[in-house]
């Protein structure tokens, strides 16, 4: 087809938007992709759907390429399968909820493991029916707390979700293994720079679950890699590499000291160094932060962290080591309620006379030894031995990760990078047939319960994120499989001759089954290949001076390579340019 630009329903802007601060944010905006309606919910015009539908169609290709089926389940959902899996109340804020006309309680979909388990139940009930995989590629709500740069963070936004079920872990770990195939196929395709993390500790086994991060300075999550292997890591996911326990023997007994006004580990590493006769880094210090957890439906739980006095405890990583409870520092009501708590003087030996959870960074192993509280204002321990003198209840991994860690697999060490989350594969196991009691009849004639994985490919944001790694100052830049027109011919020419000649060039390109999108306005050259930079078709053929001499200029939007060619060439070039 041919689209008009003196027809087409498109004002390019020529000024970034007020709201706008990431690049691929003030692009989309400017070029006439989309437009805002509310945080994070944006009307697609015609060239920005048609990116979208792009990308929905390599997606789909590979979906369908792995045997999964499209089906398209509802946005607007009852509560009550989210309330068997408690997630009308673990959403929170985030859930968009509303009422029908007789009262009843309905949300908008922000994923729907409920709904595919339920759907599956409703259907098959024999083992012969199994291995099933279905997807959708729908429109999910979610009230994000920070909607965020245009399309990347919305509260209505695109979703490609797929759900598997199978009878055996073997049967999932397939499945698994064949969506993180199809990943790795679509974000090629789609020309985006990525790399995949381990989401979880791997204490779930292996590859429970593993994102895909595109690579981007813009990107809100922080993950890990290692200089010398193929390890990375979201950052919630790196595991401490442990020394080895050290013997107790010759270990100096633990001794108090006076150790006035150093309540803070600068102080009291001051302090020791003047002392104690050594040199005493933060390090030797343990650190033993306060807070409290509250396992779902609960009740509030003193819990004390102990990490090494050099490093923070990195409220990310300590949240997702508690999942799925809560966690919440301690406020002046607590401390007043625990007297025995002495800030800036909290030492192991109160927190375990008193019965408080106490979990210690796993560097603390025994043998190591360290100064730190002696739970009285003023003073602290030096030569507290971990295993001989004290015995935390376990580790956690709550301490910050810093570039120049060991790597956990013992290669390399850790560098940090920025990322911006495009897919998500998960072997979910029985969580949700168990919710649902999705049960079928086995082979042997005895019910079987399947498990399932659940995979997600955020549609609408990659449309963002394409745009965030290909475009310059001056424009979008679209990789071949994506672009909104596959060429675009402009006309910098008032002649008539040279008009009709960009309309054959344009009726030709046309016939052999490109997308050509053509810019018969009556503009100025100038505002044209302004225009044509900004909207990115990635393939230009300006019909302009040349014209009285047989050329035309080809302008590579993605090399950034122009030259003068034969008109006569331009349409075969153009075709092997653009092989679709
Ligand atoms: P994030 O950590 O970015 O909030 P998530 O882990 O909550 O994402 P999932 O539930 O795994 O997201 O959803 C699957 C995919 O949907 C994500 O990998 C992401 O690409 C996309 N996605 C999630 N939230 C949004 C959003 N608010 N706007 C656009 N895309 C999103
Ligand atoms: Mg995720």
């Amino acid at each position: 087809m041919i689209t008009r630009m003196s027809h087409l329903f498109l004002r390019t802007l020529r000024d970034d938007p007020a709201d706008a601060e990431v690049p691929s944010h003030k692009l989309l905006v400017r070029a006439g992709y989309v437009r805002r309606v509310a945080p994070g919910v944006y009307s697609w015009l015609p060239l920005g759907l048609r990116v979208l539908r792009r990308v929905e169609q390599v997606v789909r290709e590979e979906m369908n390429a792995i045997g999964a089926q499209e089906i398209a389940l509802p946005a607007l959902l009852p509560r009550e399968p989210y309330e068997t899996t408690n997630r009308w109340t673990e959403y929170g804020d985030s859930l968009f909820r509303l009422h029908d006309r007789k009262g009843g309680d309905y949300l908008l979909g922000p994923t729907h493991e409920e709904m595919f388990a339920l759907t599956v139940k409703g259907e098959y009930n024999s083992y012969k029916d199994f291995p099933v995989t279905l997807y959708q590629i729908q429109t999910k709500y979610r009230d994000e707390e920070r909607p965020r740069a245009g399309i990347l963070r919305g509260r209505e936004f695109v979703m490609k979700d797929s759900y598997s079920f199978d009878l055996t872990d073997e049967g999932l770990a397939q499945s698994y293994r064949a969506h993180r195939d199809a990943y790795e196929r679509i974000f090629a395709r789609l020309g985006v720079e990525y790399v995949i993390v381990s989401a979880t500790s791997g204490a779930m086994g292996g590859s429970a679950s593993e994102e895909f991060l595109a690579v981007s300075e813009v990107g809100e999550d922080t993950y890990v890699r290692s200089t010398e292997s193929g390890y990375a890591a979201n950052v919630e996911a790196v595991t401490t590499v442990a020394p080895a326990p050290i013997s107790f023997d010759g270990l100096p007994d633990a001794k108090v000291h006076d150790t006035p006004e150093t309540p803070t580990i600068a102080s009291l590493v001051d302090w020791a160094n003047s002392a104690l006769g050594r040199t005493v880094t933060a390090a030797d210090t343990l650190k033993n932060v306060m807070g409290k957890v509250r396992e779902p439906g609960g009740e509030w739980q003193l819990l004390a962290i102990g990490v090494p006095g050099d490093r923070d405890v990195d409220t990310k990583r300590l949240e997702a080591a508690l999942e799925p409870a809560e966690y919440a520092l301690l406020d002046d009501a607590d401390f007043a309620a625990n007297p025995f708590l002495v800030k800036g003087y909290i030492g192991p030996k109160a927190l375990l006379a008193r019965g408080v959870r106490y979990l210690v960074d796993p560097r603390v192993v025994d043998g190591t030894s360290w100064i730190t509280g002696a739970d009285e204002p003023g003073r602290h321990v030096v030569g507290l031995v971990a295993g001989r003198d004290f015995t935390p209840d376990g580790t956690i991994e709550a301490a910050e990760v810093r570039e120049g860690d060991p790597s956990p697999d013992g290669k390399g060490t850790l560098v940090a990078a920025r990322g911006i989350e495009i897919g998500h594969v998960f072997q979910l196991g029985r969580k949700y047939t168990d919710a649902f009691e999705v049960d079928v009849l086995g082979e042997n004639g005895k019910p079987v319960r399947p498990t399932m994985g659940s995979y997600g490919v955020g549609v609408s944001r990659l449309v963002a994120v394409i745009a965030e790694q290909h475009h310059d100052d001056k424009g979008l830049r679209w990789p071949s499989e994506v672009t909104p027109f596959d060429v675009h011919v402009v006309v910098a020419n008032k002649d008539d001759a040279a008009r009709g000649g960009a309309e054959t060039i344009a009726a030709e390109l046309d016939a052999s089954g490109l997308e050509v999108l053509f810019d018969d306005r009556k503009a100025s050259p100038g505002v044209k290949f302004k225009d044509s930079e900004l909207l990115g078709v990635p393939a230009v053929v300006v019909v302009g001076r040349g014209w009285a001499d047989g050329n035309v200029e080809l302008r590579d939007r993605f090399s950034g390579e122009n030259r003068e060619i034969p008109a006569a060439d331009a349409v075969a070039e153009i075709l092997g340019a653009t092989a679709r």
